[in-house]
């Protein structure tokens, strides 16, 4: 009798986490999927080419600046103003020494826990100088949670310093249906480098809106720099999204996060 119930209740808890994880986030407007767009380590090529391409579709996205050279500042201001979302990268983007060749002064090696969160704190006072907004979301360099050798993710969730932290690894289909039940400091994306294609892109956001979530999609640069997506391909996906704007809302890793969570 007690190992039928215990059988019983354990077919119950699999039905409610089976419910739970195919419950889709209830966008607005009745898009089936949310497409968030973001772009790493404020590239030139980012101002030059993806910032008049999302303003002339009416498309906001998601900057994590690091590295912002002062040349470039008020171009940055100007992105804020339009309405795209700046969040945070570090100062310095310190990754793990093996990462890429880099200044031995700025490894995450080189850090600690307490000093990558002191930087993450001021790289938020530079994005306030930029946007005037007193809270912004974090990416963490090179998809890396290290700093001399310690996780420091916990400590950030403690110290409440983000709203959010976007990883670069994507999670299983069904891992993305519903936005609310995704713990923030853990946001997945997929990234798209060196000679991506539209279709790829189309490909990731089709999966989504058939399961009913997200896409959050990672850029680096843009007919430019490095990891670069030819310019005509990223023009041509964001047409794409055009075409489809009644089915797909397109908007800030910050802004489907918050509907998410208003809309569980
Ligand atoms: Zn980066």
């Amino acid at each position: 009798m007690q190992a039928m119930f215990l059988r019983a209740a354990a077919l119950c808890a699999l039905v409610t986490s089976g419910a739970a994880a195919m419950a889709q986030t209830r966008w607005p407007s009745g898009a089936k999927a949310a497409v968030v767009l973001t772009y790493d380590d404020a590239l030139a090529s980012q101002l030059d080419h993806v910032v008049p391409a999302l303003d002339a579709a009416r498309f906001k996205a998601t900057f994590f600046l690091a590295n912002v050279q002062q040349a470039q500042v008020n171009r940055w201001r100007k992105v804020a103003a339009g309405g795209h979302e700046l969040a945070n990268h570090t100062i310095f983007h310190p990754c793990s020494k093996a990462s890429y060749p880099a200044d031995p002064r700025y490894v995450s090696e080189a850090y600690t826990p307490a000093s990558m969160l002191r930087e993450i704190e001021q790289q938020n006072t530079l994005l306030q100088a930029l946007d005037g907004k007193e809270h912004h979301g974090f990416a963490t360099p090179c998809g890396q949670t290290l700093a001399g050798g310690t996780d420091y993710l916990e400590e950030l969730r403690k110290a409440n310093l983000v709203t959010y932290v976007r990883g670069v690894v994507d999670r299983p289909e069904d891992a993305r249906a519903n936005v609310a039940l995704l713990d923030p400091m853990h946001v997945p994306a997929r990234g798209f480098g060196e000679g991506a294609t539209a279709e790829e892109m189309i490909a990731y956001v089709r999966e989504a809106e058939q399961g009913g979530g997200w896409a959050v999609l990672l850029f680096h640069g843009v007919g430019g720099d490095y990891l670069a997506v030819p310019d005509a391909e990223h023009r041509k996906f964001v047409a794409w999204l055009a075409v489809h704007r009644g089915e797909l809302w397109v908007t800030t890793l910050q802004g489907a996060l918050d509907w998410a969570k208003a809309h569980p």
